[in-house]
């Protein structure tokens, strides 16, 4: 049986960041994807924000994942040429109510780390955003948009030049977790058996299943999982604006929120719809729902302008009443399974943390 010192599984953003970062360690890495090429399931499936790290629960690992995972993404963006944009964004309040909110927002952000927020008038939102209707709004100057893809060919390209191997079309089936070595069995077009001394697991949507595969994982450790999908409307019209667009959030979700893709084109989305089974379809009557939502604060959005877009979905591992859930991420320390690492519940701001998350991989580590 071949035996190599780390076996990632999974070639989404967090998977090649993994990668890339114990390739650089020194590290000999097999990343083992199912699919035929990198990217393919959330993290091509998502809002491309480099988010700020506003509303997660302070000290969370979401919010300090976040915070961090920022600044070294925009730091790795300018060292490598990935396309990105630092346009910033606008939560607007709509009526007296929602504005007293923003205070709270902006406290919330503080205790997060994000200093740099700034309460605006309804005019001063204005003077940046003419078409836009509110009563007042909160500036978040580091939140931005990257190009998500170019982001993963470059974290592929360094991990392959530092030696990385990457199988395509390799689903890992099972594992043997014992004294330190686990033995691996892949299928897929050339099935392989393997013996590693680390093994990660990036599997995203499929993470739980991949754990309750590797024999000697305590079943208990393993969360549930949950399917939250987010449906996204593209808008026909040039849409007016050059900030992403947030409204005040509503208890269970962000709102129906604007974004910008690297070319200016503006999505809206995504929503919750909790799903039994992964189905990526868009239901069109759910554009109902977001005509309203968003002429709070973009009035003038012509009828019929919203097509059906895109989906992703969230890799939950709370139930639906539950309003929030964290990163969680193991290491033998948490169930005992020497040389196993698991990411679970990796859902946004995942992309914005995918370096961050790559640092405590390799702490969990010990790399
Ligand atoms: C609607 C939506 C919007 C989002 N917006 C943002 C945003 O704007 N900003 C942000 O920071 N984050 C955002 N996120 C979160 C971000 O997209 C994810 O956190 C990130 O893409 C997760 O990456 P991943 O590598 O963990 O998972 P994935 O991209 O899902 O990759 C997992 C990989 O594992 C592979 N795999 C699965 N099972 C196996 C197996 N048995 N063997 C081998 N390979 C396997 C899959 O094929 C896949 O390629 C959003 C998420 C959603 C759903």
């Amino acid at each position: 049986m071949d035996r190599v010192d780390c076996v990632v599984v999974g070639a989404g953003v967090v998977g090649l960041a993994v990668a890339r970062r114990l390739a650089h360690a020194g590290r000999e890495v097999i990343v083992l994807e199912s699919e035929e090429a990198i990217g393919t399931a959330t993290s091509s499936r998502n809002s491309e924000v480099i988010h700020a790290g506003i509303y997660y629960r302070a000290g969370s690992w979401m919010a300090r994942m976040c915070v961090s995972g920022k600044h070294a993404l925009y730091r790795y963006c300018q060292d490598h040429g990935i396309p990105h944009k630092n346009c910033g964004k606008l939560i607007v309040a709509s009526n007296p109510k929602e504005t007293e909110k923003l205070q709270s927002i902006k406290a919330h952000a503080e205790a997060n780390g994000v200093l740099d927020m700034q309460m605006l008038s309804g005019e001063a939102a204005r003077a940046l955003e003419p078409a836009l209707a509110c009563d007042a709004a909160l500036l978040s100057p580091s939140t931005g948009i990257i190009d998500s893809h170019s982001y993963m060919l470059s974290l592929r390209g360094e991990a392959e030049a530092a030696g990385t191997f990457f199988a395509f079309h390799t689903p890992i089936l099972r594992a043997k977790a014992a004294g330190g070595v686990i033995e691996i069995e892949a299928g897929g077009e050339a099935p392989m058996t393997l013996q590693c001394g680390l093994l990660v697991n990036a599997a995203g949507l499929s993470a739980t299943t991949v754990a309750r595969n590797v024999d000697g994982m305590p079943l208990e450790r393993i969360p549930p999982a949950y399917l939250a999908k987010g449906n996204y409307f593209s808008c026909s019209a040039r849409a007016p604006f050059s900030h992403l667009i947030y409204p005040v959030p509503e208890p269970g979700g962000l709102g129906v929120h604007l974004t910008l893709d690297m070319a200016g084109q503006a999505r809206f989305g995504p929503d919750v719809e909790w799903i039994e089974q992964i189905d990526y379809a868009v239901d069109p009557a759910r554009a109902e729902r977001f005509y309203p939502a968003i002429r709070k604060y973009w009035p003038t959005l012509p009828d019929g302008a919203l097509m059906p877009s895109y989906s992703g979905i969230r890799p939950k591992i709370v139930p639906p009443a539950v309003a929030t859930q964290d990163f969680l991420m193991q290491g033998p320390r948490d169930h005992g399974v020497e040389g196993l690492i698991n990411l679970f519940g990796i859902e946004s701001p995942g992309l914005t943390s995918s370096l961050a998350i790559a640092d405590h991989v390799a702490e969990l580590a010990n790399v």
